[in-house]
């Protein structure tokens, strides 16, 4: 699985990613020095939409640059240049707000955790151990899987 990176611009890119399984840094207080160091110390992909800096850096780093302005497209132009599909099955295996691995959590312990409709109506849960969300399958599941086919689809059709 590549490791990404990505630039303060790219904070919802960031989230779908994630939510697609892919392990993608980010902050929206990096400044250019911070994203290059974190990058290279992990040997992670920069998606930047900074035309100087990716300049700068395409030479030497491996880096995508992001030209489009809505998400759906930069998933797109990331998949691309990755030239790398995430699997299904790693869909929903990172927490999407702070990109640490989720670990399932059990039905009886979700309950504590979760609103009673959602505890009546969902069968899985998971929960990230580093900043506590707790996350089910519902309309994020569903939108991960609509964004995997469209993917798959574009990919295809290139
Ligand atoms: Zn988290």
């Amino acid at each position: 699985m590549p490791r990404l990176a990505a630039d303060c611009m790219l904070g919802k890119l960031a989230k779908w990613l994630r939510i697609l399984g892919l392990d993608t840094l980010y902050s929206n207080t990096w400044d250019e020095g911070e994203l290059l160091a974190m990058a290279r110390a992990e040997e992670r992909v920069i998606l930047t939409r900074d035309t100087r800096f990716f300049r700068k850096i395409s030479g030497s780093e491996r880096a995508i640059f992001i030209e489009n302005d809505s998400f759906r497209d930069q998933i797109q132009e990331v998949i691309s240049g990755l030239n790398f599909i995430p699997p299904e099955e790693r869909s929903f295996t990172r927490c999407s707000l702070c990109n640490h691995p989720l670990l399932d959590l059990p039905r009886e312990e979700a309950q504590a955790r979760v609103p009673e409709y959602v505890f009546r109506t969902q069968e899985h849960f998971a929960f990230c151990s580093r900043c506590g969300r707790t996350y089910w399958s519902g309309t994020h599941q569903k939108m991960a899987k609509e964004m995997r086919e469209e993917i798959l689809f574009l990919s295809a059709s290139e």
